[in-house]
This record gives structure tokens, sequence and C-alpha cells, in this order.
């Protein structure tokens, strides 16, 4: 099994259902194909974590990064991983800027990470980029 992660930029043209569609889609597609990971959507970014077999996540990155829906697709990292971090859910999806006016937009990530965090005990250099990145995201 391997972790992989990329970032990217939405097109300016993506709407709350255009990215509602693409959750809905991975939720579905990951779930048959046994990958786990987690979508985070901010300022017009995507990061995203994906694990599961090596052949099925090449096959699924190479389908992303050709998705016209965003651009500027980088692989931070790719890595084999023993066990998973994501266990108990096919893709989840934090918008993290959603509703935000007048929100610590700072504490609520925190949370929502610390959410995820708990869940997510076993750490890996993947994990631990992915958390990086996304205070990065959040900090910009
Ligand atoms: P299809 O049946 O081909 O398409 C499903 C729906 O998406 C349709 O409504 C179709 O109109 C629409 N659609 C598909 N491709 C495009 C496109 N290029 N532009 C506009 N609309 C389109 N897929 C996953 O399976 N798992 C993931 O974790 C995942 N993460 C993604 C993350 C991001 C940031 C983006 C942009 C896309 C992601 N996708 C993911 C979608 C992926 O790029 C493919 O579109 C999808 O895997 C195709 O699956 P399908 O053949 O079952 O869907």
């Amino acid at each position: 099994m391997i972790q992989l992660i990329y970032y990217s930029v939405a097109n300016v043209s993506l709407s709350e259902t255009d990215i509602y569609d693409i959750l809905e889609v991975s939720r579905k597609n990951n779930s048959r194909n046994n990958i786990t990971g987690c979508l985070l959507y901010y300022n017009d970014a995507f990061l995203q974590i994906l694990e599961g077999d090596e052949k099925t996540i090449e096959e699924l990155y190479a389908a992303i990064e050709a998705d016209e829906r965003h651009y500027n697709v980088r692989r931070v990292y790719a890595d084999d991983i023993q066990e998973r971090l994501f266990k108990d859910w096919s893709m989840d999806f934090y918008d993290l800027g959603k509703n935000d006016a007048g929100e610590n937009v700072t504490s609520r990530f925190r949370k929502s990470f610390s959410d995820i965090a708990n869940q997510t005990a076993q750490s890996t250099v993947a994990g631990e980029l992915f958390w990086d990145i996304a205070h990065q995201l959040i900090n910009d």
C-alpha cells in the first residue's frame, strides 16, 4: 500500500455544487476501490491524501491530474505504508473556509484537525507532512 499527497488550485469557475459532485463521486469510487484519505478545500486550494493499493492509487492520481476542474496539480509525497491513517471513512472533506465570516478560522482548523488526529493516531511521514501543509494553507 502507499500514501500519496498532492495539492492543486481549483478552477475559478468551480461552484460549491461542483465540489460536492467531486466529493460524491470520490466517496463512491474510493469505497469501491478500498481507497481512504482526506480532501481539504480552502481558499481555492485542494490538498488531498490518498491511501491504498499502489496501482489503484497511481491510476486514480493520473485521472485526478488530468481533471480540468483544477490545475497546477503537484505531487508532494508518495511512500509505502503498512497501515492506513484513515481507516474509517472512504473520503473526508473539509471546507475550511466555509461560512467563516466573523469566526476564528485557525481555531476551527485546529478543532477539525484535532478531531481527525484522534482518529489517525498512527503517525507516518506522509501524515505529518499532510498536517504541516494543511497548517501552511490556513496560515497563508
Ligand atoms: P464519471 O462518471 O466519469 O464522472 C462523475 C461526474 O464528474 C460526472 O457528473 C461528470 O460530469 C463529472 N466530471 C468528471 N470529470 C470531469 C471533468 N474533468 N470536468 C468536469 N466534470 C467532470 N475521483 C475519485 O474517484 N476519487 C478521489 O479521491 C478523487 N479526488 C478528486 C479530487 C479533486 C481535487 C478533483 C478535482 C477530482 C477528484 N476526483 C476523484 C475525480 C477524478 O478526477 C475523476 O473525475 C473521477 O475519478 C472519475 O470517476 P468516474 O469515471 O466514476 O466518474
